[in-house]
């Protein structure tokens, strides 16, 4: 198996890149491939614009979306991006590993979504969800934040968090484009934590992790449930 874990921490210390460090031992011991796209340290452009382009397809108005297809099919797309579609369209699991950051991704990450996940390849037209371009592929969020495990949940202080707060990212990212998204793992309350007790995470995600093929994805929209025009069939 091939996996891209795509990295998203300013610091080689911190906790959250000993999470990253601690998944791509597990993997490399247990044979597979591992390619890391650490984005701080590659000091990744995460600023979607006309630079990305060398083709224009119109060069008198920016659609950005219209020119990612052609100059994908031109091969005229940036180098840093292609280089990352390159590892994606390789990868058979592709795990986020971030820290939250105002109930979201940091914006470095945010960055690498907008460029690579690319209009033409990723999705387009019709195929999004269970028919979109990295279908076959499966996804694994895994964040560390600040809150308590109590502050999340249908009346918790903070809501729902898998179809909440972190919708946008599951579903509307990595489901839309055809990833099957398994359940997030989630470090509560990192920072404020005792030692024992972070390490107690560390040891949970090293089962996590042996235990990935036993979980179940997240349920998410397939298209034979619609219709033509996007309807819901009756
Ligand atoms: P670190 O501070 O790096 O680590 C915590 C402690 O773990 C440190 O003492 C470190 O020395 C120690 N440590 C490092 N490595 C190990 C190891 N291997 N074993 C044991 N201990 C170790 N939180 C929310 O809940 N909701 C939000 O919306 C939110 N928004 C934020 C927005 C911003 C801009 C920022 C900066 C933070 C936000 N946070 C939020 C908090 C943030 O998500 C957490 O601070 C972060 O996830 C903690 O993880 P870390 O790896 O950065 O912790």
């Amino acid at each position: 198996m091939n996996v891209l874990i795509v990295h998203a921490h300013p610091e080689a210390k911190s906790f959250n890149t000993a999470l990253m460090t601690l998944a791509q031992a597990h993997f490399l011991e247990a044979g597979h491939t591992v390619v890391v796209s650490d984005l701080y340290a590659m000091n990744w452009n995460p600023v979607a614009s006309a630079a990305d382009f060398t083709q224009r397809k119109s060069p008198d108005y920016l659609v950005y979306a219209l020119e990612q297809r052609h100059n994908y099919e031109q091969q005229a797309i940036a180098p840093d991006i292609a280089v990352e579609l390159d590892k994606l369209k390789a990868a058979d699991l592709v795990i986020f590993n971030f820290p939250l950051y105002w109930f979201s991704v940091p914006a470095i990450l945010k960055g690498w979504i907008d460029r690579v996940l690319i209009s033409g390849v990723c999705y387009g037209g019709m195929r999004f969800y269970d028919q979109g371009g990295l279908k076959g592929k499966k996804a694994l969020v895994t964040l560390t934040l600040g809150g308590r495990e109590h502050m999340f949940g249908e009346n918790a202080i903070h809501g729902e968090l898998v179809d909440g707060m972190l919708r946008p990212l599951l579903r509307g990212t990595l489901a839309y484009v055809g990833l099957e998204v398994l359940p997030p793992f989630i470090g509560y309350h990192v920072p404020y934590i005792k030692p024992e007790a972070r390490e107690q995470v560390l040891l949970d995600y090293k089962s996590y992790l042996a235990n990935l093929d036993e979980l179940t994805p997240l349920r998410y929209p397939h298209m034979d449930e619609f219709d033509g025009k996007l309807y819901p069939k009756g």
